[in-house]
């Protein structure tokens, strides 16, 4: 272990957070990691009652414990949740949760405040910003939107199709959980997909095999986003094969994305108007980091950043943007990678930092004031 004397502060205790905590153990330092939620699961518990992972259990493991039971099977939603608990009690680091952090402030030595909702202010050596994206959905502004009365909704609020049986809906966006929801409500519902550019597809297996196995064993998992999108020019949803057929049949229809809003429902880009009941949309998140604000590190919202390193504050390292460092940054198998990355650099960071944090509280204590900068 380092000789720290401030800790490093992990913020978020999903998957991210939790391999990030158990690299800086790797790395020689015990973190704390503070968390918003009820339980170190990430934000698991929140998504819809029907997901099931895209990859196969033996390509869903974070570093060090494998999911139990048949590797080639795909883990539910649930199961993640309970793998992700059991996961956290393999991590020896004291994990808070219920504690929102509200501000990061810089101090003038180079550490962190990290200010919290439970009313804490900690000094911090480093910091692992590691709060997800799902508690900042991105919603488009169409116009009328606002005068819409019928159920308009972020995919993110949605849980299950029953709730629309009988009822017209539109499902905005062209990847998996667009694609997946409309599917599942169209079983219900009358639904079409509203997107900029016709649906593509990836297929699930490919010669007798997942399509996991095939980006391990390329190394397509691990390329940066510059070279992958030279190979890959447009997002694609992955399928067995029950997705297409619902396009080919008619169970799901698609239109060009609509242009307007109306009070009762939306005008397509045709022009023509027509009621709808509801209309979920399925486009994407954005990091969640305004409490960084303070810091000044974010350009709308996206943090500066070079593979999770800070390019602004040394001692300050993100995990789990999209994107990251490669393709599946984002996932479950791919953030080990990262947390090793990101902890290593910050690890660098903290050995030149124990003589300074030493000094100021000794000098702290000779003057009879507290830490803060
Ligand atoms: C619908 C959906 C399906 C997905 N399916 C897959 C899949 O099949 N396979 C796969 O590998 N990946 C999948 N992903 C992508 C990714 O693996 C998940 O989004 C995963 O939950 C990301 O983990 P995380 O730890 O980065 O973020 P989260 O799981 O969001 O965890 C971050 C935690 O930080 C907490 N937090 C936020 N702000 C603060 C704060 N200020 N202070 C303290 N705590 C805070 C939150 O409460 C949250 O629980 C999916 C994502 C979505 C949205």
């Amino acid at each position: 272990m380092t000789d720290q004397v401030d800790p490093v502060i992990i913020i978020g205790a999903g998957q991210s957070g939790l391999a990030a905590a158990r690299a800086a153990l790797d790395t020689g330092f015990r973190p704390v990691v503070l968390h918003a939620g009820a339980g170190p699961v990430g934000s698991w518990p929140d998504y819809y009652d029907s997901l099931t992972l895209f990859s196969p259990a033996r390509y869903s493991a974070l570093p060090g414990m494998p999911f139990d039971g048949d590797p080639d099977r795909y883990p539910r939603r649930d199961e993640v949740t309970a793998y992700l608990r059991r996961y956290a009690q393999t991590v020896d680091v004291d994990i808070r949760t219920r504690t929102r952090v509200t501000t990061v402030h810089p101090r003038r030595d180079g550490g962190y405040l990290v200010h919290t909702d439970t009313g804490d202010e900690i000094a911090a050596a480093g910091v692992v910003a590691a709060s997800g994206s799902f508690g900042n959905p991105y919603l488009p502004t169409l116009p009328g939107q606002d005068d819409y009365a019928g159920d308009l909704r972020h995919v993110a609020h949605y849980r299950r199709p029953q709730v629309y049986a009988g009822k017209r809906v539109i499902v905005v966006g062209a990847g998996n959980s667009a694609v997946q929801v409309a599917y599942e409500v169209a079983v219900h519902a009358r639904v079409t997909l509203a997107t900029r550019e016709p649906v593509r597809f990836l297929p699930q297996r490919l010669g007798g095999r997942d399509l996991h196995y095939w980006l391990r064993v390329t190394g397509a998992d691990c390329l940066p986003r510059r070279v992958l999108t030279r190979l890959v020019r447009h997002v694609a949803v992955l399928d067995t094969g029950v997705y297409r057929d619902a396009l080919a049949c008619g169970l799901l229809s698609r239109r060009d994305m609509f242009t307007a809003f109306t009070p009762e429902g939306v005008i397509w880009a045709d022009g023509t108007p027509e009621s709808v009941d509801a209309v979920i949309f399925a486009t994407g998140y954005r990091p969640d980091l305004a409490y960084l604000k303070p810091l000044g590190v974010l350009d709308q919202g996206v943090p500066r950043q070079v593979g999770g390193i800070s390019t602004t504050h040394p001692g300050l390292v993100y995990l789990g943007l999209e994107f990251q460092r490669s393709f599946a940054s984002n996932t479950l198998r791919g953030v080990g990678r990262d947390a090793t990355h990101v902890m290593t650099a910050l690890a660098a960071h903290l050995s030149g930092r124990p003589r300074q944090d030493r000094q100021r509280r000794d000098a702290a204590s000779r003057t009879g004031h507290g830490d803060r900068r």
